[in-house]
């Protein structure tokens, strides 16, 4: 079964044939790939999968029930949408206060803003860290504010990797790349949620509240599994990581064992 035709992201669908897919940015620098996504599914059932270039987005639709892969090396910002009204977004204070704890896994769910459940983790292979559900996001702003000193940006291992001088700073960071792949949808960029921060270890003083990034992330490919709990509109980026991040991974599958997962 592939994607049904309301499922089809406007930014990729054409006449309903495979072709060339414009993903990422559109500015500056704009890798194109070429795959199958309209009611086609491989054997595995795969019905979306794209690698997003370092520094760039990807917005998809997925329906209540599939599964979706991001498979990286470096922080991947992710946010969602209910699919059927937009205005409902995920949430991190509801996330974290539903149940009870600021780091999510296995078995933990994705809620949004009216309460409700939208994604659910089913596997999460990052084990050396955690994901994070404190940070917002990068962007053009937030490194100008870093670099002139008036945000922080403090890392436990207690080495300033924070780009300094105009040329070392990206013009664009995650708040960029889903502002551009959440525009087809109408999303207002100060609509769209703070993100899930995947692979993104932070160190939280338990006394102090201090947060402190880290440089943890996963020695080899990781990657998390959600299954989607109501028909959502899904965007990621790959972070830019003041330079150390790398491109990620995004697949869709038709859930095939469905359930609840026993671990949590
Ligand atoms: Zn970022």
């Amino acid at each position: 079964m592939g994607f049904p035709p309301w499922s089809c992201d406007p930014l990729l669908h054409r006449g309903g044939e495979a072709e060339a897919l414009p993903f990422g940015r559109t500015r500056g620098f704009k890798p194109r790939v070429r795959y199958n996504l309209i009611g086609i599914s491989d054997p595995m059932g795969t019905l979306l999968s794209v690698v997003v270039p370092k520094n760039a987005g990807k917005a998809f639709m997925v329906k209540k029930g599939q599964r979706i892969r991001v498979t990286g090396r470096s922080v991947v910002d992710f946010v969602a949408f209910n699919l059927n009204d937009l205005t409902e977004r995920f949430d991190q204070a509801r996330t974290k206060t539903n149940q009870a704890k600021v780091y999510i896994s296995t078995g933990d769910q994705l809620i949004s803003k009216l309460n409700n459940p939208m994604l659910t983790i089913v596997e999460d292979s990052f084990k050396e860290g955690r994901h994070d559900l404190q940070k917002g996001m990068c962007s053009r702003k937030r490194f100008e504010l870093v670099a002139k000193g008036l945000a922080k940006r403090v890392f436990a291992e207690g080495i300033d990797p924070n780009p300094k001088k105009p040329e070392e700073i990206p013009d664009h960071g995650c708040w960029e790349n889903l502002q551009e792949v959440l525009e087809p949808w109408n999303i207002d960029p100060r609509d769209i949620p703070s993100p899930f921060n995947i692979f993104q270890t932070m160190r939280i003083d338990q006394d102090t509240g201090k947060m402190f990034d880290t440089f943890i992330r996963p020695s080899d490919e990781d990657h998390v599994d959600f299954r989607a709990e109501m028909d959502c509109l899904v965007a990621l980026s790959a972070c830019p990581e003041s330079g150390r991040g790398q491109a990620v991974k995004v697949e869709v599958f038709e859930d095939r064992d469905g359930g609840v997962p026993e671990e949590r």
